[in-house]
């Protein structure tokens, strides 16, 4: 398989060729159909394996001819820095779109952040507290949000995070597309699974 093979378009392949990339992953080569075909994905892959481009790549596409109304995409991430390293491969894989996209976390003031969302973004990556908190504010709108990532949930349970995804899934439609990464397959996650995925269709890698 190669990335040419996937429904992608020319401003992705371009990216992906830009990055270096020459072959898909395994995550990326069992994801990418399933994400554009619509499925519910609980993907079981590791940092490393390329998770993150599996579901950036077919979002950014999804989200590419769906224009108009934002945000469409909410991707959650249990730490700052993790939050930073998905925004930072958006902004590679992005380059040649006009997609827009934000990192949300805590540590710093909302005050550059707010500003950012008032220009409008497409996607938005985000620690479960920071999004609740800028909601709050009333500075997320959440009623276009056409897909949800929990990307390392595992680790977000882990965390602590559960009350607070709990009522973002409340603030965002139900009729939406849902992506779970985690590095690790157990009760928990299939708990989890159960409870927030349609149908979803399992990747192990
Ligand atoms: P991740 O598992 O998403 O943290 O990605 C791990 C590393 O693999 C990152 O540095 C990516 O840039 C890189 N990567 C992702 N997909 C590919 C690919 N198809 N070929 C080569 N490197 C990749």
């Amino acid at each position: 398989t190669s990335f040419e093979d996937f429904a992608l378009n020319r401003q992705l392949l371009n990216a992906v060729a830009d990055l270096g990339y020459e072959q898909p992953t395994p995550i990326q080569q069992q994801t990418i159909p399933l994400i554009l075909g619509n499925h519910d994905v609980l993907g079981i892959a590791q940092t490393g394996t390329g998770k993150t481009a599996a579901y950036v790549l077919p979002l950014l596409m999804k989200i590419k001819y769906a224009q108009g109304v934002r945000p469409r995409a909410l991707v959650l991430a249990p730490t700052r820095e993790l939050v930073m390293q998905i925004n930072e491969a958006i902004a590679q894989l992005a380059k040649y779109t006009d997609l827009r996209h934000v990192a949300l976390y805590g540590g710093l003031g909302p005050k550059t952040q707010i500003e950012t969302l008032q220009k409008g973004v497409d996607i938005i990556v985000a620690t479960p507290g920071r999004f609740m908190d800028l909601y709050r504010l009333g500075e997320l709108p959440t009623k276009e949000i056409k897909t949800m990532v929990l990307d390392e949930a595992d680790k977000m349970m882990d965390m602590g995070f559960m009350p607070q995804i709990r009522s973002i899934l409340e603030v965002i439609p139900t009729k939406r597309q849902n992506l779970l990464f985690s590095a690790t397959f157990g009760e928990r996650v299939e708990r989890l699974s159960g409870e927030f995925l349609e149908a979803p269709i399992r990747v192990e890698v």
